[in-house]
């Protein structure tokens, strides 16, 4: 096997959208803008800025609107949304979002749960989901959620991720996006995942959205460094969280995988330091201890 571990990586900040999506106390989007602008002065350039959801079911994103209609987007910075449905993806058009992410899950308890669809029902909706985002002018990522376990369901065949990658990327997406939404991967399977998903996507970027639900995110980095990924989701503090999954914690920390990043010698173009802070100062704001490790030495 050839081990290739690359010189530089992105990192793709989900803290105000995974992160703070179960927070009962509403975040001001005023607080939001402000924390949006601090990431970026850290040297964030991948930020999701919240979902297009129904605030019934997800009442930290109702202001998703006012805070599309509000942020600064500075040029060098990728400002992303996730979308869910068709109205989600009119609602992100409206906002002249740039970039979204359009997820299906592969289990199809979770499928129903989290988008009352079937996972066959929710595959036809995301093609066509990307193909209207694509028409639009925006980048897409495609993902596919519990792409390495389910909690309801336990373990998830390969070839039912790679079946749906396979339909999801004659969508032409820009990016395929491997999500661990209940956090059940483990490196050696990572490594399978990889290389069975790299058979389907060609030449593709794939990304991927790991949870720390049982310790293993930043083993899950290390071995997917090694085979060819370039770009992780993270968040700060180590927040974050599907609210239709039972016991699901909080996604890789922004500021841990930094630390693994820069003492590898892996350039990540972010400021360890002011990134901490920010974590500390909003981890005082929200008021509970974030699971993120190298803040809190
Ligand atoms: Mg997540």
């Amino acid at each position: 096997m050839k081990n290739i571990i690359p010189q530089e990586v992105t990192l793709h900040e989900v803290v105000l959208r995974d992160g703070i999506q179960n927070e009962k106390n509403i975040i001001p989007t005023e607080e939001k803008i402000k924390l949006i602008n601090k990431l970026i002065d850290c040297g964030l350039r991948r930020i999701e800025v919240s979902s297009f959801v129904n605030p019934r079911f997800v009442p930290q994103m109702a202001d998703s609107e006012d805070l599309w209609n509000k942020i600064e987007r500075k040029k060098d910075v990728l400002y992303s949304a996730l979308i869910l449905g068709e109205k989600s993806l009119d609602r992100a058009i409206h906002c002249h979002v740039p970039h979204v992410g359009i997820f299906l899950s592969a289990s199809e308890t979770h499928s129903l749960k989290n988008s009352n669809r079937s996972v066959s029902e929710a595959k036809k909706e995301a093609i066509v989901l990307i193909e209207k985002a694509k028409s639009a002018g925006m980048g897409v990522r495609a993902g596919v959620m519990n792409a390495f376990g389910c909690a309801y369901e336990g373990k998830i065949p390969i070839e039912k991720v790679t079946n749906l990658i396979s339909n999801l990327v004659k969508a032409e997406p820009d990016e395929i996006c491997l999500a661990d939404t209940s956090g059940m991967a483990n490196p050696r399977q990572m490594r399978e995942v990889l290389k069975q998903v790299r058979e389907v996507v060609g030449d593709r970027t794939v990304s991927l959205h790991l949870h720390n639900t049982r310790g293993l995110g930043l083993a899950n980095v290390w071995e997917a460094l090694q085979h060819g990924v370039r770009i992780f989701d993270t968040s700060m503090g180590g927040l974050g969280g599907c609210p239709f999954i039972p016991g699901a914690r909080g996604n890789i920390a922004t500021e841990d995988t930094v630390h693994m990043l820069h003492e590898m010698g892996i350039k990540v173009g972010i400021d360890l330091n002011c990134l901490i802070n920010e974590s500390l100062c909003f981890e005082k704001f929200i008021g509970k201890e974030f699971p993120a490790m190298v803040s809190h030495l």
